[in-house]
């Protein structure tokens, strides 16, 4: 079935209901997106496709979580591409609406606030960035809830059980700080949804995709992958049960010179607390997660891996 591109919330509250009812659907899946889709994104919807009867994906610049109004305007926009690339994935419904359909009152006065989650890593060096993405995704779940359908038969049923559809939403372990505090809001707001998580698809050199990596020079990008190269180092040293040894990573980025390393760390995966202990010289034991986040020539770049022993 072709993929429908809609731009209004009744529209995609109509035709999403339409769909679960011609595909008899149990479930609905929700993947949030900007656009300038790449493989990543891909493997998002992709999961979506596999696990639910019908898949709407958002694209939405959302003004809120910029800081900077030059980095919004830059923002690359390539809608034509992205419905192509979501069509091709089994994406039923793309909604993309426009920011007076989002804010139709401007700014909004009542907002998620991240908390103390919220102010470290990528909070610290943008302000306000959790508080405007998290209101979004809020938005963005509520959008997208299914109206209709059968009774579900998934593991999990959205609000009271019955007959509501499933309801899932996607995120990329990419973005790790918020996928930490989705899981954080849906958990302490109550959300009737489920958070799938999707590991990070790389390319085969081994950087991060990103929508931003399209602004790197050719001899940035090559720069890039010490941060990759980084956190691949930290989870073999942690899989091997040695010692971590965050400092010899440090050095190896910071000996980069187009590169400007803002912070890499070894954190709880769910608190994202430093795991102070565990990053110096003893073995590694349990889980954790190594965050890094530099500026390669004008682009800000954040990777993170998980560890495991
Ligand atoms: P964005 O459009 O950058 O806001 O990202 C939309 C969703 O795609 C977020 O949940 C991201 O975490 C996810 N995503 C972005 N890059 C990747 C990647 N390389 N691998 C997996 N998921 C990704």
């Amino acid at each position: 079935m072709a993929t429908q591109l809609v731009t209004t919330a009744a529209e995609l509250r109509e035709a999403s209901a339409r769909l679960l009812a011609q595909k008899a659907g149990r479930s609905q899946g929700l993947v949030p997106t900007m656009g300038a889709l790449h493989e990543g994104h891909a493997r998002l919807a992709r999961t979506a496709v596999e696990q639910n009867d019908v898949v709407v994906a958002s694209i939405f610049v959302n003004p809120l979580q910029f800081g900077d109004a030059v980095d919004l305007d830059r923002y690359p926009r390539t809608l034509d591409a992205d419905l192509a690339l979501l069509e091709e994935q089994g994406v039923d419904l793309v909604f993309a609406p426009s920011v007076e359909e989002v804010y139709p009152g401007g700014e909004p006065l009542v907002r998620v606030t991240a908390g103390s989650l919220g102010e470290k890593w990528e909070g610290a060096s943008r302000p306000g960035h959790f508080d405007g993405a998290l209101t979004v995704v809020a938005k963005l779940l509520h959008y997208g809830i299914p109206r209709s359908g059968l009774p579900a038969t998934g593991a999990f049923v959205s609000g009271g059980g019955g007959g509501l559809p499933a309801y899932r939403a996607y995120f990329g372990q990419k973005d790790a700080q918020q996928l930490a505090l989705v899981r954080r809001m849906v958990a302490d707001l109550n959300f009737p949804v489920e958070i799938v998580a999707v590991p990070t698809v790389r390319s085969e050199d081994g950087l991060a995709l990103s929508s931003r990596n399209r602004f790197l020079s050719a001899e940035e990008r090559e720069a890039a992958l010490v941060l990759s190269q980084a956190l691949r180092l930290l989870a073999e040293r942690a899989t091997a049960h040695q010692p971590l040894d965050l400092e010899s990573a440090r050095a190896m980025v910071e000996s980069q010179s187009l590169v400007g390393l803002d912070y890499f760390d070894v954190v709880d995966p769910l608190t994202l607390e430093p795991l102070a202990e565990n990053c110096r010289k003893v073995p590694f034991r349990g889980e954790g997660l190594a965050l890094i986040a530099a500026k390669v020539g004008p682009v800000r770049l954040i990777d993170n891996v998980p560890l495991s022993s």
